[in-house]
């Protein structure tokens, strides 16, 4: 019998990740977020959004600013990313 999945027509579903934007193994394992289908912006948010969860959990306040860069030029930002202990754990913890 003729196996029947393959050419499946190229919709939107992306053969590496189905669309779901993230990578598994064949066992489950998540390899990441695919590099074939997704925007770096939406793939740089999601890890955004897990490294301030991830500093949420170790009680870090996490801030990313934009600063302009030296010389000064139209639209010339500069990411800074500055992590502190949260005064709420501070507070709790007491010395
Ligand atoms: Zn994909």
């Amino acid at each position: 019998m003729p196996a029947s999945t393959a050419s499946q027509p190229s919709g939107q579903r992306c053969t590496y990740c189905d669309g779901t934007g993230d990578v598994h193994s064949p066992d489950g394992e998540w390899r990441g977020a695919c590099t074939q289908c997704a925007q770096p912006t939406d793939r740089i948010q999601r890890q955004a959004e897990e490294l301030i969860a991830a500093a949420r959990r170790a009680g870090v306040v996490l801030r990313i600013d934009l600063v302009p860069r030296q010389p000064l030029a139209m639209g010339s930002l500069d990411m800074v990313a500055d992590a502190r202990v949260s005064r709420a754990s501070q507070a709790s913890g007491g010395s």
